[in-house]
């Protein structure tokens, strides 16, 4: 598609993700939200929707949704109402889900995000509720056996996070979704993992000419399960809907599946197709009520905030924005930084070393910074030693690397291996003696000028030494032997 055709339209996004809670049980009884275990071992007559089976509310969850809320600027409601959300299906026993509907626990929050071109811009949200997951359904390929029914899942605990259609671009709706991930990782209440689908989105996207009030009809793209993914569903979709207008057709409100190996979308059920659910408010629950005083003891509880981490890591650490950004992205990595703070001082090595040389490690091990075999203490081990020059920049890569394995200490690792830094310097001259004495062509052009052979010099010293001559010395002396 052209560039100024599709400059002539505005996209409008509105997002609405499922995020799946890390309680330990599920959201109206007591049995185990543990995945993975054989088919309906985790079930009771209460999710397996059994006559005469009362919910009861699990307490977690509501802190939970609080702790969402407050960290997405949300009003938390002194009375909230669960409703059923009537429909068939054979993965929902009850023949309705347990969910919030006129009166949810959050309302009126925003995010503010970095923008490309319209600089920060508040995106609001619009409510937060509480539901349970349905089971699934395993549709076997085994002769006669049709399809099978597990109810693991069911009554697991959902918020629902529903954004108005603020986002303007598929970046744009990338960067809300990266730091709502981003809060609800740092507030340890999902794990965030989109391809397992704990963490799921459903973007509706319309398009309407520049100038134009209404927004456009909106297609909702359903079952994403990547942030790269989602935006390539909106890209396509936008392209879609111009086309469709540009011919003179109309989009139709509906809703549409993503197909990750084309690239592409196609119309899962159109809006005659829609439920109606029939909300009522659920008579087996009573109103949630939430005092001030509950809220004012979950918000004790609740940590910093990536945001706020983010401005404090620039001012303290004087870090640059987009440093103390990749710092931040983790709060156990960021954690991690702020613990080698407080025992080495120079805050940017630190940086450096956890963005550089820890981060490299945890990727090519696969593990996560909880399982690091370098503790801080340890990495700040090596830190010190290259700042009393006991050891080069270089060589406390390579201490580095041994800790990694043996998960020793610094000073042993360079007591062991002999790598102290020589700064003798009767020993680093015979060291350059013999360097100048092997390479006498290099030498004589190093005296009638060429500069650029210092470097080969230092190198060659360097690599006779093991790494271990003080580089500053080698440099000087260097200067010294060739220049005299
Ligand atoms: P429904 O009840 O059908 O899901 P909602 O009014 O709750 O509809 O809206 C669902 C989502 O769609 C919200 O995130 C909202 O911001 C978004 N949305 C509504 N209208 C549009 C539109 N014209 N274009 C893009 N997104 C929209
Ligand atoms: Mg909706
Ligand atoms: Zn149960």
């Amino acid at each position: 598609m052209s560039d100024t055709l599709r400059d002539k339209y505005e996209v409008v996004i509105g997002l609405e993700v499922h995020v799946q809670l890390t309680t330990q049980t599920k959201i109206f009884c007591g049995c185990s939200t543990e995945y993975g275990s054989s088919p309906n071992s985790h079930t009771c007559p209460v999710c397996l929707g059994l006559p005469g089976a009362l919910p009861v509310l699990n307490r977690q969850v509501v802190e939970n949704a609080i702790k969402a809320g407050l960290a997405t600027n949300c009003n938390i409601a002194p009375r909230s109402i669960f409703a059923r959300k009537n429909y068939f299906y054979p993965d929902l026993p009850k023949g309705y889900q347990i969910s919030q509907f006129e009166l949810p626990i959050c309302e009126h929050g925003y995010l503010d995000i970095e923008t490309e071109g319209r600089g920060k811009q508040r995106i609001g949200i619009t409510r937060i509720h509480m539901e349970e997951d349905a089971g699934k359904l395993l549709h076997s390929d085994e002769a006669g056996v049709g399809s099978l029914v597990d109810l693991n899942r069911a009554c697991t605990p959902l918020l629902e996070v529903v954004s108005e259609p603020d986002m303007r671009s598929s970046d744009e709706a990338i960067a809300y979704l990266k730091q709502l991930h981003q809060i609800v990782r740092y507030l340890d209440i999902c794990n965030g993992n989109l391809e397992e689908g704990s963490f799921r989105c459903d973007a509706n996207v319309s398009v309407r000419p520049y100038g134009q009030k209404e927004f456009g009809t909106r297609a909702e793209l359903k079952n994403i399960n990547s942030f790269r993914f989602i935006k390539e569903g909106i890209e396509y979709e936008v392209e879609r809907q111009i086309e469709l207008i540009e011919d003179g057709d109309k989009v139709v409100q509906e809703t549409r599946l993503f197909d990750s190996d084309s690239g592409t979308t196609r119309s899962m059920r159109g809006k005659e197709e829609a439920h109606d659910y029939r909300y009522f408010p659920d008579p087996d629950l009573v109103p949630l009520v939430i005092k001030d005083d509950w809220i004012t003891q979950v918000r004790g509880t609740m940590p910093e905030l990536p945001q706020e981490k983010m401005q404090r890591f620039i001012s303290d650490f004087e870090l640059p924005g987009s440093v103390a950004e990749v710092l931040t992205a983790e709060r156990n990595f960021a954690e991690y930084f702020e613990a080698c703070t407080r025992l080495h001082k120079d805050a940017r090595t630190c940086a450096n070393w956890v963005m550089g040389d820890i981060q490299r490690m945890l990727n090519e091990s696969g593990i996560d910074i909880e399982q690091i075999p370098v503790t801080p203490q340890m990495l700040c081990g090596i830190l010190e030693r290259i700042a009393d020059n006991t050891i080069s920049g270089k060589i406390g890569k390579q201490v580095f690397d041994l800790m990694w394995e043996s998960s020793k200490s610094a000073d042993a690792i360079i007591e062991e291996r002999g790598l102290k830094q020589v700064t003798d310097t009767g020993a680093i001259e015979a060291m350059v003696d013999e360097v100048i004495a092997a390479n006498p062509a290099q030498a004589q052009e190093f005296r009638e000028g060429k500069d650029k052979l210092q470097g080969f010099f230092v190198g060659q010293v360097m690599k006779a030494s093991r790494g271990k001559a003080n580089p500053a010395m080698v440099n000087e002396l260097l200067c010294k032997k060739l220049r005299s």
